[in-house]
């Protein structure tokens, strides 16, 4: 029987053409969410504060927001094929997302992607954001949804896990998926913590890159 096969995926930065929580930032926060971004670059604070302290900053509405991003925000034009490509190949793919599922679920709804999704919960209460953490591992603080979390689900289930990602918060899936495909912030903790990864622009790259991964 051939092994069972998934691909675990980020989405901000790697789905998207950019990360929408930062063009949601740039746009509608003080300046000051630069340097709480900055704290988390140089690793002194996790995801999970960083994500809380920047969007307490932000006083906007859910409209107006997805209005911006809808005209903002751009898909990976190859990501509808890797959905495909996954579909007929039995491959298991689901997002694993440090970003907020109002965003999230409204472009994959937009992009019409039935993909499962782990994300953190924005609640817009009286013009301020506060988010909650559904997929956090209750052992760490570090990051919201954790993403080690449902990689070691998956293993447990008997997947072999492809892991794609741009950023901090898929160093802990890098470090224990079976092949990882990086970019950006990821593929530099990748070459600092020696860590074997394909680097990819697209998900063309990671659908040509799949192929042997059994
Ligand atoms: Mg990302």
């Amino acid at each position: 029987m051939p092994a069972k096969r998934a691909v675990l995926t980020d989405f901000d930065g790697t789905i998207t053409r950019t990360d929408v929580a930062e063009v949601i930032l740039a746009e509608f926060a003080p300046p000051g969410w630069w340097e709480i971004e900055e704290l988390h670059r140089a690793r002194a604070i996790g995801t999970r504060e960083t994500m809380a302290r920047q969007f307490a900053l932000l006083h906007a509405n859910q409209d107006d927001l997805l209005r911006f991003i809808d005209s903002h925000v751009a898909m990976d034009e190859t990501f509808l094929d890797f959905v495909r490509f996954c579909e007929s190949g039995g491959i298991l793919l689901e997002i694993v997302s440090e970003g907020l599922d109002f965003y999230v679920r409204h472009l994959l709804r937009k992009w019409d992607i039935r993909v499962p999704v782990r994300t953190n919960r924005a609640i817009f209460e009286g013009g301020i954001v506060r988010i909650e953490y559904p997929w956090a591992d209750a052992t760490c603080t570090l990051c919201g949804t954790c993403k080690l979390l449902r990689l070691f689900e998956l293993r447990t289930e008997g997947y072999r896990t492809a892991y794609v990602g741009d950023g901090h918060s898929d160093l802990c899936p890098a470090l224990e998926a079976d092949i990882v495909f990086a970019k950006e912030e990821l593929a530099r903790l990748c070459d600092e913590e020696e860590i074997p990864y394909t680097h990819f622009e697209r998900f063309a790259d990671v659908q040509r890159g799949l192929a042997g991964f059994a």
